[in-house]
């Protein structure tokens, strides 16, 4: 590996050994860690051809990947040997992997989850293709400036990616606007505009380099590379502005997780990748199929969302206008091969497009979205509408057009089923399934929790990061004082770590004895960061009174990123820095409460602060969030969940045993009739003299007293409309809070509830997710058996 490192070095970067960067290094590393990838992707490729086989295509706005040189390495099984390699070579392999950027091409658990499923296929030896967008900035980068988020764009290609093979040869013309002509009933799109959807590849190695699929992305360009003539005239801005315009379609990531819509940016992004990747894969099964009839047989295509629904419209209009197929033919055949993920059920984050927007960007599109609504309004009188209002729904547009549609959690979906889709599904009662998330071990046990992996191998032996349900043999160690001694020494090296890392990046000192209580995630209302900051004061005021009245010590940790333009969540998040300020300089409290809330939350950070936690804060108003998949990752890494009865937490719960779990709070059902009743909060928070206290010292400008009003709208609506129902939900949390400082004072019955949720939630695995979409939704199996015979 060594001479492999060298080589690169020098013929691929140029460089020798006397002058090169750390930059350089890790491209050389990374660069043979591709090498090594690229024959079992060679023939896992082969083996689907011959073979014959059908494909998964998961098409996905968002992939939310993070670091990769430590990951591949580990899938590889080379980490020892890579460090080795490193060392020789005078260089230090942790600050190479420290180097590399993340690629942050997701906005929170979307993006990620897409991520989680493309390492579960290539573990579990699924053909499959990842398809979505190269954005030149992924999700922009946080800085606080006295408390407030600061937004920058993201960079991460700045640097060369040393991952990708460009593919300047796979390349689709992508249009839009025009009219449409019809003549001898057949129709003609006269597009306005043509760019050019050209692919990047990246290997996906799976578990023990058994198998690799390819995670393709597409990067926008002008049809027509520059304008020479102009350029000669002297007009230099408009000899390049074509190309500009092109490019803009994959330069940036949106970076609002909820209310994306209604921009025609967005929309000409959603369709420039669903596009590109169906023309792909047609070209792929035509190139050894001659009847596009067989298609569902060979092709299961995924939305993770409704970003890409017009995948439905697109394939129709291709079986249409280029195959000659009948419409209500096509429609059918379509339906064969799509399936849908929903991902949420706030209101204001299911896609709609107005008709006139979508009509002027995709006019023959539209005609057929007509098309689709005739068709099931024919078969189905009175089915909701796709177009309502001048609207396009793209919900309803998924939905109709796909075969199967499943939700994220036992709860979501039941939701699903009673709510947004209730009449749906009444006509098509067998359509929705349930596929709750799941998170891959590799990365989210083995790759960021070093200290607790190794103990799990030494008990249980090596085959757990493929086979997790295995961690079920941690279970009868629950009694075994010596083992949870290691158990808990694993978690202690894990918070020092974290400790050091804190002191070092935030300037606060925080002890790793004390309760890591940790909250990372978007900020969102429904998230109820500003729930757990009113908690948090409310714990203040409590130790402040009384110091010395036997408290158990808390390090608050929060993290994540405001849209931003979300005005609410920004003022969330300086009011958790106003606080912090104040109660992190109380000499009184000094040893009992810290708050620290680092900025730009990522994966990687998220790899380090999950193994460190003692208490996972997953606490959204029941109802609100779809699944969750930072819960499995923080009950895997042995941290108790305090939360509500909301998303996969329930099934959390029933795996790791209520008596492991802190649950508080207004149940799903219970949120909705309390919202019936006018006044519930300022009648919630009349009852509580605790956070009215809370309120009060807010709305005084206690924490901002350079500016006493900065709250009062916050605080304001926590009165009058408080639509997440913080007020309600405020008593019960505290006191579970309560409870968690009790439990904590024992380390041995702490350690052993941490080890029931560890040992517990092997079945949150996203190789069990993935192998429940090929079982119900893709009827598609495991190719592994065919590269083996073939390498044998
Ligand atoms: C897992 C993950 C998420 C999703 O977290 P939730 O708590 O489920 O919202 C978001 N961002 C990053 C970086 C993650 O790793």
């Amino acid at each position: 590996m060594k001479d492999e490192i060298l080589a690169h070095l020098r013929y691929s970067l140029g460089k020798d050994a006397g002058h090169a960067s750390v930059y350089d290094w890790r491209m050389a590393l990374s660069l043979s860690l591709r090498d090594r990838m690229v024959d079992p992707w060679f023939r896992s490729t082969q083996a689907s051809y011959e073979k014959r086989v059908k494909r998964v295509y998961y098409l996905s706005m968002e992939f939310l990947i993070g670091r990769l040189v430590e990951d591949i390495a580990a899938n590889l099984g080379l980490v020892d040997e890579a460090r080795a390699a490193m060392a020789d070579l005078g260089q230090d392999y942790d600050l190479l992997v420290k180097d590399e950027p993340d690629a942050a091409l997701g906005n929170g658990g979307l993006g990620r989850l897409a991520a989680c499923f493309m390492d579960s296929l290539a573990t579990l030896g699924i053909p499959a293709m990842g398809y979505g967008i190269r954005y030149e900035h992924g999700l922009f980068e946080q800085d606080f400036v006295e408390g407030k988020q600061v937004e920058k764009a993201e960079t991460w290609l700045a640097q060369r990616h040393a991952w990708e093979f460009e593919r300047p040869e796979v390349s689709y013309q992508i249009n839009f606007g025009g009219h449409v002509q019809h003549q001898d009933g057949k129709a003609k799109w006269h597009p306005h505009e043509t760019v050019l959807a050209t692919a990047y590849d990246t290997p996906v190695i799976g578990w023990q380099g058994k198998w690799a699929n390819t995670l393709r992305l597409w990067s926008a360009r002008p049809q027509t590379e520059f304008d020479l003539a102009s350029f000669n005239r002297g007009d230099y801005l408009a000899a390049s502005r074509s190309e500009a315009l092109a490019r803009t379609i994959s330069r940036v990531l949106y970076p609002d997780d909820t209310t994306e819509t209604g921009k025609e940016l967005r929309l000409k992004q959603e369709y420039f990748f669903t596009a590109a990747s169906l023309q792909d894969l047609l070209r792929r099964f035509l190139s050894d199929h001659d009847n596009i009839r067989d298609l569902p047989e060979f092709a299961a295509i995924q939305l993770n969302d409704t970003h890409p629904a017009i995948a439905g419209p697109e394939l129709i209009r291709i079986l249409v206008d280029r195959h000659g197929l009948g419409m209500v033919e096509s429609i059918e055949l379509a339906r064969r091969c799509l399936g849908y993920t929903n991902h949420t059920l706030l209101p204001e984050a299911l896609e709609r497009w107005p008709e006139w927007l979508l009509g002027r960007v995709l006019p023959r599109h539209l005609e057929i979205i007509r098309a689709i609504e005739d068709s099931q309004q024919g078969q189905h009188p009175g089915s909701p509408r796709i177009l309502d209002h001048g609207n396009v729904n793209m919900g309803e547009l998924a939905f109709i057009m796909a075969h199967k549609v499943n939700g994220v959690s036992a709860l979501h979906t039941d939701l699903v089923k009673s709510t947004v889709f209730a009449d749906l599904h009444r006509i098509h009662p067998t359509r929705i399934v349930n596929q709750t998330n799941g998170i891959t071990p590799r990365r989210w046990l083995h790759g960021c929790n070093p200290a607790l992996s190794t103990l799990i191998t030494r008990e249980i032996g090596d085959a757990w990061p493929a086979d997790l349900d295995q961690l079920r043999g941690l279970r009868s160690l629950a009694g075994d004082k010596g083992f949870l001694t290691e158990f808990r020494a694993a978690k202690r090296t894990n918070k020092e770590r974290l400790s050091n890392w804190v002191s070092e990046h935030c300037g606060v000192a925080i002890d790793p004895d004390a309760m890591f209580d940790i909250q990372i995630k978007r900020i969102h209302e429904y998230k109820r960061q500003h729930m757990n900051i009113l908690e948090t004061i409310a714990l203040w005021n409590d130790m402040h009174a009384n110091p010395t009245a036997g408290w158990t010590p808390r390090v608050k940790i929060f993290g994540g990123k405001a849209a931003p333009g979300y005005h609410v969540a920004k003022e969330i998040i300086h009011l958790i820095n106003d606080v912090a300020r104040v109660i992190n300089t109380d000499p009184v409290t000094r040893d009992l409460l810290k708050i620290v809330y680092p900025p730009n939350y990522n994966v990687t950070m998220a790899e380090m602060l999950i193994p460190a936690a003692d208490l996972s804060e997953q606490i959204s108003t029941a109802g609100k969030e779809a699944s969750g998949t930072g819960n499995m990752k923080f009950a895997l890494n042995g941290a108790l969940t305090i939360g509500t009865l909301d998303g996969a937490n329930v099934e959390i719960r029933e795996h790791v045993g209520a008596e492991n779990f802190f649950l508080f709070g207004l149940t799903a059902e219970e949120v909705v009739e309390r919202r019936k009743h006018p006044g519930y909060a300022r009648a919630a928070i009349e009852q509580s003299p605790r956070l009215q206290k809370v309120l009060a010292q807010i709305a005084e400008g206690r924490f901002a007293p350079q500016d006493p009003g900065r709250y009062h709208g916050l605080v304001g609506n926590l009165w009058d409309h408080d639509h997440f129902l913080v007020s309600c939900d405020f008593d019960s949390y505290f006191d579970t809070q309560r409870r968690a400082d009790e439990a904590f004072k024992n380390p041995a019955t702490w350690s052993a509830m941490a080890l029931h949720n560890t040992a517990n939630v092997g079945w949150f695995s996203s190789d069990r997710t993935v192998q429940g979409y090929a079982r119900d939704i893709w009827h598609v199996r495991s190719a592994l058996g065919a590269t083996l015979e073939q390498s044998a």
